[in-house]
């Protein structure tokens, strides 16, 4: 889950990292009251949940209350990178001297925590990364023994930082890995982290990812989910307590299990078919979870045709058949559906749906050759 800038500085905030503070406007006139509170130029930022904001346009300066409300009316409703801006973060500006980067990521792969430091902050890390990757210095820290002052010190020298700073970015370091452990962040990023004309050093930006299924530990954070930047259908079915990630194309795939579904998701994408989504109904699958799922899939009014794939196990496939029959018959469904069961009882789930307008197929490959064909027409493939 991402959080928004003003959100994650008040995370840092709450383990003693110093940040810029200021206040969140939703209107013009807000800005305005906010600036002329603060007093002196402010930076106004826009708070959506996407990066790159200043190049954008996201981020601007307003040396007077007027400024800022005219600064407020460009950035307020504008879109950025698709999203458009229904907050902005107004706080005084700082003086800037040196722009520095911290990152810090969960790695999947040594299963620790990555942390990176450069002296080339500020809005070019990527350019950074991708031509001078030296110039960013990185340490892995095992998280069970957390981050340790030999890798500070390393990370700090490494990446040819101040020497004057180097007590302030140490304790800097240590609250902002405090905050993403305690946080549960999947990503933390300070860029820039600014050492100011008089001296300070403190995080001008913040950018924080929550690993969601940490959510349930962390209460206060979960509040800030905003389902508007989500899917309108994943939180539909989310609602349902369906396990759906919206994709791109236009086949609706609905299967039992995680592994099945996404293998499934393989073979329709091989035959040359485009999924719409991932579904995992999970086990079992009466009449009501089928219909939950079929409504799903199809409120993707692009869906040209939906391939059910069910593995039955525990899961009785002429169950299953039961289910999509009786869903299917209180709805008025106009596309195609394939449907292909392996397993227990899968005969006398396929001689259920003999005479019906469901389309059955022996195996993965042939229900994801059909799936396509009915989708597309026969001159796909
Ligand atoms: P991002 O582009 O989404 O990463 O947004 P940032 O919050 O990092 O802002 C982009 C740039 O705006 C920073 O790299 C700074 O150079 C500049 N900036 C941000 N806040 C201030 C400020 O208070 N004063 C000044 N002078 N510049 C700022
Ligand atoms: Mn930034």
């Amino acid at each position: 889950m991402k959080i928004h800038e003003f959100q994650g500085k008040l995370v840092l905030q709450k383990y003693g990292v110093p940040t810029t503070k200021g206040q969140v406007a939703f209107t013009n006139d807000q800005v305005k009251e906010i600036a002329e509170q603060i007093g002196g130029t402010v930076v106004v930022k826009a708070q959506v949940h996407v990066g790159g904001r200043g190049k954008a346009g996201g981020v601007k300066l307003g040396k007077t209350p007027t400024e800022a409300f005219e600064v407020g009316k460009q950035i307020l409703g504008m879109d950025l990178k698709g999203l458009k801006v229904k907050k902005v973060l107004v706080e005084g500006a700082i003086n800037i001297d040196k722009e520095y980067y911290l990152g810090m990521l969960f790695d999947r792969d040594t299963k620790q925590i990555i942390v990176m430091v450069s002296a080339e902050g500020g809005m070019d890390i990527e350019e950074v990364n991708e031509k001078t990757p030296e110039k960013i210095s990185r340490v892995w820290v095992d998280p069970t023994l957390g981050l340790q002052d030999f890798q500070i010190r390393d990370l700090i020298f490494g990446a040819n930082l101040d020497k004057a700073y180097v007590k302030p970015i140490t304790k800097f370091l240590r609250g902002l890995y405090n905050a993403f452990v305690g946080s549960d962040a999947t990503l933390a990023e300070i860029n820039p982290l600014v050492i100011t004309k008089e001296g300070e050093v403190i995080a001008a930006d913040c950018k924080m990812d929550i690993d969601d299924n940490a959510l349930f530990r962390q209460p206060e954070l979960a509040q800030w989910q905003e389902s508007e930047d989500d899917n309108a259908i994943e939180d539909e079915a989310r609602l349902r307590g369906l396990t759906y990630v919206h994709l791109s194309g236009d086949i609706g795939i609905i299967g039992n299990g995680a592994g099945l579904v996404m293998t499934t998701l393989d073979a329709v994408s091989r035959e040359g078919g485009q999924p719409s989504n991932f579904l995992d109904i999970g086990g079992g699958a009466k009449a009501e979870v089928v219909r939950n799922a079929l409504d799903v899939v199809l409120m993707e009014t692009k869906v040209k045709a939906v391939l059910i794939n069910i593995f039955g196990g525990i899961t009785r496939c002429d169950e299953v058949a039961k289910g999509i029959l009786e869903a299917t018959s209180t709805m008025d469904i106009k596309v195609p559906i394939v449907v292909r069961f392996s397993g227990t009882r899968e005969e006398e789930g396929r001689m259920l749906l003999e005479g019906t307008k469901l389309i059955p197929a022996a195996s993965m490959q042939e229900a994801a050759r059909k799936v396509v064909e009915v989708a597309y027409g026969a001159a796909v493939r």
